[in-house]
Order: structure tokens, then C-alpha cells, then sequence
């Protein structure tokens, strides 16, 4: 691992600020790293994600880069990881909230993992993942434990400011999220492919999850603890859909440099 030193006292001990600085614990100075991990030269690291973001495997990229297969691997979870924590702040205004299921036929390391019941969250069931969607087209989605109030509630309230309205369908999690201090409006199963033309709906979010698994299944199966590796990746995919390859790679490398 590369260690960041500081430019003024050569120290090694500095701490990654929020704001993406660095400050040096002997002598308190503030300063910008530019440096990325793996020993690549930013140069190597444009070209990996230029391929990265045309969703090519990690083999190509090692053979169009002539880079070693396993570098191009471990730098594609590190650029994975980077857009993991690259997530949308407070949603606020019109937001619609959801819970679907990935998975069923998941990629196992070695041998097949035994049944371990029929509980959630193991063995070979599907993985519950719950999301909220911005009218303004951005979208959160993480995997969680369940779909029961006490875990998807809170995450609403971490996650959308007080005062702004809420769809979501009749799931039974949902009832109650007036009292934390929304506009609840609900929207009926099988219906609401079709708006009703007061913007009650969750066509959005629906949209994510059609998308989130086509390209899931594209990949012909993949092991259940990269779940939420991949499911970063296409959050962060769809929600920088509109912007051109330069300016994603250049937020990219800003995020690599927290990575190190
Ligand atoms: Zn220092």
C-alpha cells in the first residue's frame, strides 16, 4: 500500500478529511493528494475506466490495456468501491420508495453452499433491496436484512428530508411513514404502470429495478456478497447516465484519490 506523506514535515500519519483532503496529524496542514492506488499511473487508470464505463470484463480490459489480468480486477473493484460511497445527499420534493428481490441463481465460489433454511438473507434465496427514487432522476438503493418497517422506515428518514411526499405501494412496511413527518401518498399494485394524473406513482423506481436487473443477468450470475458492490456500480451508472465519459472519468478520479 502506498502511503500519503505530508508535503511540509514528511510525516506519515494523516487523516482523509470529508472534504477530501489530507491533513497531517504532526503539523496540522491541510493539503490535496492527487496520488491513486495500485501503483497505476493516471494515464493507466483512464484507460481501464474508459473501458470500465463501456462495461467491458475485466479479461478484455487486461488484454486491451496489457495489464495483468488480476490488477485489472482488484483496480475494477477499487473503482467499484469508489462509486459505492459516490451517493446522492438528502432527497427532498417528490420522492417514490420501493423494495424488490435479486437474485435466485447466485454464483458460488467453489462448492455449492448448503441450504441454510429458507431464512432471508441466506443460503441461495433472493436478496431483498430497498430504494428511493428523486423525481429529478436520481436514485439510492442498498441491500437490506428485510423489508419490515423497522428496517426500510429509518432508512427513509436518513435518507429523504421531513415535509417532502412520499409514493410508495401498499406494503404493509410502509403504513405510518405520515407520522415521521410526510406527505404519504399511496399508490395501488397493478395499477400504477399508469399514472393518475396527480404524479402518484412508481414508474421511476420500477424503471431502476427493470434496468438494475437486465444488467445483472447480463452477467450471467454473480456471487452473492458482490451484491452490493454491483448494485453501487449500477446505482452510480444510472445516476450519471446523462453526462459524457470525459466528465464521469474525471469525477471517477476524484474519488480514486480517497481510495488510497
Ligand atoms: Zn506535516
Amino acid at each position: 500500500m502506498v502511503k500519503i506523506r505530508c508535503p511540509k514535515c514528511k510525516s506519515k500519519t494523516v487523516y482523509l478529511l470529508a472534504s477530501g483532503k489530507r491533513r497531517c496529524a504532526c503539523c496540522r496542514f491541510d493539503f490535496i493528494s492527487h496520488r491513486l492506488p495500485l501503483r497505476l499511473t493516471k494515464d493507466q487508470w483512464k484507460e481501464i475506466m474508459r473501458w470500465f464505463l463501456l462495461e467491458q470484463s475485466g479479461q478484455n480490459i487486461a488484454i486491451r490495456t496489457s495489464l495483468k489480468r488480476l490488477r485489472v480486477l482488484r483496480s475494477l473493484t477499487i473503482i467499484r468501491r469508489a462509486l459505492t460511497r459516490d451517493v446522492p445527499g438528502i432527497f427532498s420534493g417528490t420522492v417514490e420508495v420501493d423494495e424488490t428481490y435479486l437474485g435466485g441463481q447466485w454464483k458460488n465460489k467453489r462448492k455449492p453452499i448448503r441450504e441454510m433454511g429458507t431464512k432471508r438473507g441466506r443460503g441461495t434465496g433472493k436478496q431483498p433491496v430497498f430504494g428511493i427514487l428523486c423525481r429529478n432522476g436520481t436514485v439510492w438503493a442498498e441491500v437490506v436484512e428485510n423489508v419490515e418497517a423497522d428496517t426500510l422506515q429509518p432508512l427513509i428518514s436518513q435518507k429523504v428530508s421531513t415535509g417532502s411526499i412520499i409514493c410508495s405501494d401498499t406494503w404493509k412496511a410502509y403504513t405510518g411513514i405520515a407520522a415521521r413527518g410526510y406527505v404519504h401518498r399511496l399508490v395501488n399494485h397493478g395499477e400504477h404502470q399508469y399514472t393518475d394524473g396527480k404524479g402518484n406513482h412508481i414508474n421511476g423506481l420500477e424503471g431502476f429495478w427493470g434496468y438494475l436487473k437486465r444488467k445483472l443477468a447480463s452477467k450471467g450470475g454473480i456471487r452473492r456478497e458482490k451484491l452490493p458492490l454491483y448494485l453501487g456500480e449500477y446505482v452510480w451508472r444510472y445516476n450519471h447516465r446523462n453526462e459524457n465519459e470525459m466528465i464521469k472519468i474525471k469525477r471517477i478520479i476524484k474519488l480514486l484519490e480517497r481510495e488510497v
